[in-house]
């Protein structure tokens, strides 16, 4: 090393394609994927030190695994946190941060308008175990100050939300948790650290459903939280190790060969998720376009700084009707006549996919939560994939032009 090229950090760029490739002894140029349950130990002591955290090396499956280390250290290293812990699919690492960091007692804020599993989770299935928490509305960052309690450890948001697109402002609520000596989680599963680094805005652990764009070509389930060490090591991993919300070594293999394209990906599929909107915008069939980059977003300057100037590759769109049951039939309508796009409630694919919240991922909340989360029954959501824009405007045209 001279003095004319002393080290410098490696690019986020360069990160996803070069960050800890697993090689064995063969040298292998693509990430080797090791499938073993089991580890032989080099002696008697050397597995006492490993058990115990003493020592480094792989013990057994449930624990660790080369392969998901791997994914591990590459997504920490494109989020920018210390450390990382992958689990089987995202909800699996929402339980595992509440496991980890919340007892009978504790109260969890939220938004009204996160994942609809995600509301379930916290605000029905741990509530049997004591645990509390409120739902306030995403953007209302008075509101998020108001529901915080003596007791309160976590506040939970997801921007944008997933189906309208809500931003809310992360420095705010960062500096809202740490006031009240809480932690603040984001869900980033739809900005991806190729678009929003929730780290750089104060958050302290970033979730992610690995089974969204970090795949992105929606082939496995995957999820993960990415935090400090001291997180990591003290407050999810021993929840790893006694609950198994291991990721599999073979779909921890595909998430990390998608993150390699992540970054391509997302800048291709958003730029078309910009013209759909725009199109739609002008669509006379369609009441409203929820896209953060659209200046017709209400967030959508926040938007604009927080996720790299993009707006990300998923839209919503309300279908003009009169009434909940037009509004419905209408929106099907859409759907049914659609040749090319997959009606599909997934998200996150390079295949554009397309779906109605209300009867589908928010069909399990009460009429209430679903209002709430402004999920109506003329909202249609678009997860914007790699085909050619005039193919996926004249997709949904064909249901659009024909009421
Ligand atoms: C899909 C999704 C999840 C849950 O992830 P799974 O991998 O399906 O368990 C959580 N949050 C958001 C925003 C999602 O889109």
């Amino acid at each position: 090393m001279t003095e004319a090229h002393p080290p410098h950090p490696l690019h986020p760029d360069t990160l996803a394609v070069r960050e800890a490739v697993a090689r064995s002894q063969y040298g292998e140029n693509s990430e080797a994927l090791y499938l073993t349950s089991g580890y032989v130990q080099p002696s008697a002591a050397a597995a006492a030190a490993r058990f115990a955290g003493e020592e480094e090396g792989f013990t057994y499956g449930r624990y660790g695994n080369p392969t998901v280390a791997s994914f591990e250290k590459r997504l920490a290293a494109m989020e920018g946190t210390e450390a990382c812990i992958s689990t089987a699919s995202g909800m699996s690492a929402i339980l595992m941060m509440c496991m980890g960091l919340l007892k009978a007692g504790d109260h969890v804020v939220c938004s009204q308008s996160m994942f609809g599993s995600t509301i379930k989770l916290i605000g029905s299935d741990l509530a049997k175990f004591g645990v509390e928490s409120s739902f306030v509305p995403q953007t209302d960052v008075a509101a998020w100050a108001a529901a915080v309690r003596p007791n309160t450890k976590l506040l939970f948001a997801e921007t944008p939300t997933n189906p309208l697109t809500e931003v809310c402002d992360i420095r705010a609520l960062a500096d809202i948790a740490h006031a009240a000596g809480a932690l603040l989680a984001v869900d980033n599963c739809f900005a991806t650290p190729a678009l929003q680094r929730p780290v750089q805005w104060g958050a302290d652990i970033i979730m992610h459903s690995g089974t969204k764009y970090l795949d992105g070509q929606g082939r496995v389930m995957a999820g993960a939280l990415c935090a400090s060490q001291q997180l990591i090591t003290e407050k999810f991993l021993p929840v790893l190790k006694s609950a198994g919300m291991t990721l599999a070594p073979f779909n921890a293999w595909v998430v990390l060969k998608g993150l390699e394209t992540l970054d391509i990906r997302m800048r291709a599929q958003s730029a078309n998720a910009l013209q759909l909107a725009q199109w739609l915008e002008k669509c006379g069939a369609v009441q409203r376009v929820f896209y953060p980059g659209l200046a017709s977003h209400p967030q959508h300057a926040l938007a604009m700084a927080q996720q790299s100037a993009c707006g990300g590759a998923v839209l919503s769109f309300e279908v003009k009707a009169e009434g909940p049951d037009q509004a419905r039939a209408r929106a099907f309508h859409v759907l049914d006549c659609m040749q090319t796009l997959s009606l599909s409630t997934n998200l996150g694919d390079t295949k554009t996919l397309v779906a109605h919240p209300a009867s589908t991922s928010h069909g399990r909340l009460t009429e209430a939560q679903r209002s709430a989360a402004g999920v109506t029954q003329g909202l249609v959501r678009v997860a914007v994939g790699l085909e050619h824009i005039d193919d996926i405007t004249a997709d949904l045209a064909r249901g659009l032009d024909t009421f």
